[in-house]
């Protein structure tokens, strides 16, 4: 298995700490809103590799948190408290927050079917962890106090900024006014923010420095540690955490431990609408549900994401999904009809040509677009139908598309999609008049829609 690190910035070969067993650490969601499809992005690749690692016979311990405190609006320690904001927004506790977009969380990874990680650990349950790490970070002489916290004092550790190519004197030029102005150097960070003295606030804990929280860094070295060991063998994460967050981590575990904690790290590029990062101003937001609702099964969102690499990340479209739901929909297509004097014979055998292609290329990090193109390749070859289907389904193991359920062995025609999303429009305009025009026409062409709470269903009517 190859795998590129961002350590070393190449290709190399993954050596595992204990023979055939590797050890995941993936940063996970700040669970204060619904998740887009430019997040869940990450959890379907990483999905990807430790199926991966599973096919080729590794154990895999793989664990994704769960912030539910102390991420900021900025990730470097300034703005609102992520929990509060997605509090003040919808009249609920921080509590209620974190538990309801934990539970929406989990709906996307069994939606997309995401094998469920080993072990999903909370920050805010791994508190007395933390306050350790910071004591013994402390202790080796890399904090220091202000007003508002405890701080990691960056200049203290030679190799900052050395992971991310950081120019430190660049960062020092584009600091914002904003800038807290008792911190010795810009790029030091909060390992423990106090309470303010004058509000109770929702999330607060007591610690050897004072009532507080939690920074943000400092979960996942205290989780991924408590898990996987000192040193464990990969770290994951999104690109946009080698600047702050991952070079945080590596500062925090150098002076806690003494070494780095991961032996790979590896980053996922971004979902890109219309050219641009996936965000309020490029738009793109969309959920799994609303992809739903517009009549999209989600693992047509999960072959678009394989027909990507996970470091080149993809442009996201409702036409390019739609092109991916008409590939996943001929897949499922090629399922034969079974054929109980062959059953009995035994189950049908995988092609090991195919098979020895397959492991080359998820061995080659991951390299999912070249994967897909065999699976067509197997599809166009002179096997039997059987013999392809076996061997796909082989390959379903990583891929992760659920091809054998019977979930959806019909089309849906594009014309009926294309009208069931004016239907959906019109329901939102609450034009119920047009919308059950629409309804009609779907009918007399021969399908049903189905609404509920979050979601719609589309099927012929047999
Ligand atoms: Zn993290």
């Amino acid at each position: 298995m190859k795998i590129y690190n961002t350590l070393t910035r190449q290709k190399e070969d993954f050596k595992p700490i204990k023979e055939n067993e590797v050890g995941i650490y993936s940063c996970g969601p700040t669970v204060y809103s619904s998740p887009h499809i430019g997040n869940m992005y990450a959890y379907v690749c990483w999905d990807v590799l430790t199926r991966t690692f599973k096919y080729l016979g590794y154990k895999v311990n793989n664990v994704i948190n769960i912030t539910d405190v102390g991420h900021l609006i900025s990730d470097a320690d300034s703005g609102e408290d992520k929990m509060e904001k997605g509090s003040k927004r919808e009249g609920l506790t921080v509590w209620e927050i974190a538990k309801k977009y934990e539970n929406e969380f989990l709906e996307n990874l069994k939606e997309l079917n995401i094998e469920l990680p080993w072990k999903m650990p909370r920050a805010t349950d791994h508190i007395q962890e933390q306050i350790e790490i910071i004591k013994k970070i402390e202790a080796n002489g890399f904090t220091y106090r202000t007003s508002d916290g405890i701080y990691f004092d960056t200049s203290k550790f030679a190799d900052y900024g050395k992971f991310a190519n950081l120019n430190l004197e660049k960062i020092r030029e584009g600091m914002r006014v904003e800038v807290n102005e008792e911190k010795k150097n810009p790029s030091d960070f909060a390992l423990w923010k106090f309470s303010p003295t004058n509000e109770k606030r929702q999330m607060e804990w007591e610690s050897p420095w004072r009532m507080g929280f939690p920074g943000w860094h400092i979960e996942c070295t205290a989780m991924s540690t408590k898990y996987l060991g000192e040193t464990f063998d990969i770290h994951t994460g999104g690109e946009d955490h080698i600047s702050v967050h991952h070079t945080n981590e590596i500062a925090q575990s150098f002076a806690a431990f003494g070494h780095n904690t991961a032996h790979y790290w590896m980053h996922n590029a971004f979902i890109t609408f219309k050219g641009e990062k996936i965000s309020k101003s490029s738009g793109g937001l969309y959920t799994i549900f609303d992809l739903k609702e517009m009549g999209f099964d989600p693992m047509a969102f999960r072959y678009m994401v394989l027909s990507s690499h996970y470091r080149k990340g993809m442009e996201f479209s409702l036409e390019n999904l739609k092109v991916a739901e008409r590939a996943l929909n001929k897949l499922r297509g090629l399922k034969p009809t079974p054929n109980p004097s062959l059953d009995r014979a035994g189950s049908y055998s995988v092609n090991l040509e195919y098979k020895n292609e397959f492991e080359e290329k998820i061995s080659d990090d991951l390299a999912m677009p070249e994967v897909l193109a065999l699976v067509w390749k197997v599809v166009k070859s002179d096997l039997t139908l059987e013999e392809k289907w076996a061997t796909i389904l082989d390959f379903d193991k990583v891929l992760g598309l659920d091809l054998d359920s019977a979930k959806q062995n019909f089309i849906i025609p594009e014309e009926i999609i294309e009208l069931n999303n004016k239907r959906i429009v019109f329901r939102k305009e609450k034009n119920y008049e047009e919308a059950d025009e629409l309804r009609k026409k779907i009918n007399s062409l021969g399908y049903l829609v189905e609404d509920s709470e979050n979601q719609c269903k589309i099927r012929p009517i047999k």
